[in-house]
């Protein structure tokens, strides 16, 4: 974002700002106050932090986290922080919400995460869309897993790296009960199905869910070294981009070596489009 600033008199100020890269409408978002703020260099990019609870925080602890985190998502998805940088603006309550180059984080999420920290997503899951939902962003909601099952599946990646295989298993458990649950209620849809959703519960359980299951699946079945060159490859390649489903199948494809219509067919598309 490039910016510029002036003085209108009366102690009031001008601000512009410009997006130099394009960005999806709806991740625009700006935050104005006076906040107190700590500001950390990593190799990857800068990180502000700003507390907007109007109450004390020990920001440097409660962010704590976050540079080993940015470290692990970059290598994975071959790109640095996007812009260079990334804020995470501390607020009140349990907000979470990414937008294009800040997320809310809810103090009271973050308290809650304290006890349990093998537990905790907020801030991984947040920061994760700076690549996966962001700088790459579905061109239609009905392609929306790639942002938020990616999301998720990262998240518990980053478990899986910083406290082990048996909290990488905890994760996959979860989302097979949730997967399990949609089954029961015969709302099993395809990740890529555009038919309407009685609820928001039932989208998240489909396409945050059951989008990170597919990952935890696709990458049990192709090599490991080829899901990660391939998630890689994607990420770089639609940079700034839109994508659909099958720009991640090709480029997954191209990884692996190997024709995966049967697994996308199976999770993402459908008997019908298989
Ligand atoms: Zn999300």
């Amino acid at each position: 974002m490039k910016w510029a600033e002036r003085e209108l008199g009366g102690g009031l100020t001008l601000h512009r700002w410009r997006s130099v890269d394009p960005v999806s409408p709806y991740l625009f978002a700006f935050a104005a106050g006076r906040f107190p703020r700590k500001t950390i260099e990593t190799p990857q990019g800068t990180l502000h932090y700003r507390n907007a609870t109007g109450a004390p925080a020990d920001l440097a602890s409660l962010f704590a986290e976050t540079p080993a985190m940015v470290a692990f998502f970059a290598d994975r998805a071959g790109m640095d922080l996007p812009r260079g940088g990334y804020t995470q603006l501390l607020v009140p309550g349990r907000e979470a919400q990414e937008t294009m180059s800040f997320s809310l984080i809810g103090r009271g999420e973050l308290d809650r995460e304290t006890d349990e920290p093998e537990a905790a997503w907020v801030i991984a899951h947040e920061l994760a869309h700076q690549w996966w939902g962001n700088r790459v962003t579905t061109e239609t909601w009905r392609d929306f897993w790639l942002n938020e099952g990616v999301a998720v599946f990262m998240t518990a990646a980053w478990k899986q790296e910083r406290f082990g295989n048996t909290t990488y298993a905890k994760e996959i458990e979860i989302l097979r009960g949730r997967r399990a649950q949609l089954i029961e209620r015969g709302w099993d849809k395809p990740l890529a199905w555009s038919g309407d959703y009685p609820s928001l519960g039932y989208r998240r359980a489909v396409q945050y869910s059951k989008g990170a299951l597919f990952l935890v699946e696709l990458r049990a079945a192709i090599d490991e070294k080829a899901f990660w060159s391939g998630l890689r490859a994607y990420t770089r390649s639609f940079a700034g981009k839109t994508v659909v489903s099958r720009d991640f199948q090709k480029a997954m494809e191209t990884a692996s070596g190997s024709d995966l219509s049967a697994i996308f067919g199976e999770w993402v598309y459908g008997p019908a489009e298989a």
